[in-house]
């Protein structure tokens, strides 16, 4: 009787895979000071410490700091009085530390130092007279921290092309326009263009509001989605950089590209004979999670790393005096 030999699936060759590898990607020095913020406030002040909202958008992040202590909170009434509680990184209405302060809370501020600057920028253009627009995302804790450093009107919000079209500002020869900083920098130029288009006198940022982090990062998806087949995106799907840098992915051609939150959302079926995959991840997105999802493709594939470097990074922000003794 003839024997079939067959090669036990485990000892097949595995198909190859160039994994592209971006640099920069994943955390940024706003979200590695958040995170420390409240880790320094769990080991100074002991749990729980109490942070409003998520501190960054990332579900593992958040888990983590849970399992040390941290109590996370939509609104500050849910702190007890007397507690300790951290603002999250995305930064605040002026509303939310004054009535911490009614309350009698401890409150520390993980705003990262990027999103106070436009906070400075919208009082200083508002002080000097002038109307400010925001571009941005309507809804994103960011956006909503930067319109209530303002009482309210003070600040148009402009979403798209079409908005920056139609919007009918008070006095258009005193205008202003500030941005939030995880947006698309390709996007938001076209939007800046038709506001100077429409409004010629309208003032700048002395220093673009999207922040290096996601500037650097959408540059780095877009020199591999020049080159692999598919890309995807380690982040979280409320974080704002995570999503462009799936939408600039696929703006720079990428056949496909998809965000993932970790190993276990890996789409194997649409990577089917695909040897060229982009991977990258959002500045809320911790290491541990790409690295997991490499070794889930070297479980699949005979796995080849290349990094894709398009800059260095060498920013660091120092904690609150507070915390940093
Ligand atoms: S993405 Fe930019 S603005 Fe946001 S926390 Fe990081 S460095 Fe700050």
């Amino acid at each position: 009787m003839a024997r079939t030999s067959s090669i036990p699936a485990s000892r097949a060759a595995k198909p190859k895979l160039t994994i592209l590898l971006a640099s920069p990607r994943g955390f940024c020095a706003g979200v590695d000071r958040a995170i420390q913020i409240v880790e320094r406030a769990l080991s100074q002040f002991g749990a729980p410490v109490y942070v409003r909202h998520e501190i960054v958008h990332n579900r593992f992040v958040v888990e983590s700091l849970e399992a040390k202590g941290a109590v996370f909170v939509d609104e500050l009434h849910e702190v007890p009085a007397g507690a300790h509680v951290i603002f999250s990184a995305h930064g605040v209405a002026r509303s939310v530390p004054a009535e911490a302060e009614k309350r009698g809370l401890a409150h520390i501020d993980a705003t990262c130092p990027l999103v106070s600057k436009v906070h400075y920028e919208a009082i200083r253009h508002h002080e000097a007279g002038r109307g400010i627009i925001l571009i941005g995302h309507a809804g994103h804790p960011e956006v909503i921290g930067t319109m209530g450093q303002l009482p309210d009107g003070a600040v148009l919000l402009v979403e798209s092309l079409a908005d920056a079209e139609k919007i009918t500002p008070g006095d258009p020869a005193r205008l202003a326009y500030i941005t939030q900083t995880t947006l698309s920098v390709d996007d938001t130029a076209a939007i800046v263009a038709v506001l100077r288009r429409r409004f010629p006198a309208i003032s700048a940022p002395r220093r673009e509001d999207i922040c290096y982090a996601t500037t650097n990062r959408q540059m780095a998806v877009k020199a591999l989605a020049a080159r692999a087949e598919a890309v995807v995106v380690v982040g979280a799907a409320n974080s704002s950089n995570s999503m462009r840098l799936v939408e600039v992915a696929r703006q720079a051609g990428c056949v496909y590209a998809a965000l993932v939150r970790g190993a276990e959302d890996m789409p194997w079926d649409r990577l089917e004979g695909f040897s060229r995959l982009g991977l990258t991840a959002g500045a809320s997105a911790p290491e541990v999670l790409v690295q997991e999802v490499i070794e889930a493709c070297r479980a699949r594939y005979a796995v080849t790393i290349e990094d894709v470097v398009v800059t260095q990074e060498d920013v660091h922000f120092n904690l609150p005096r507070s915390l940093s003794a």
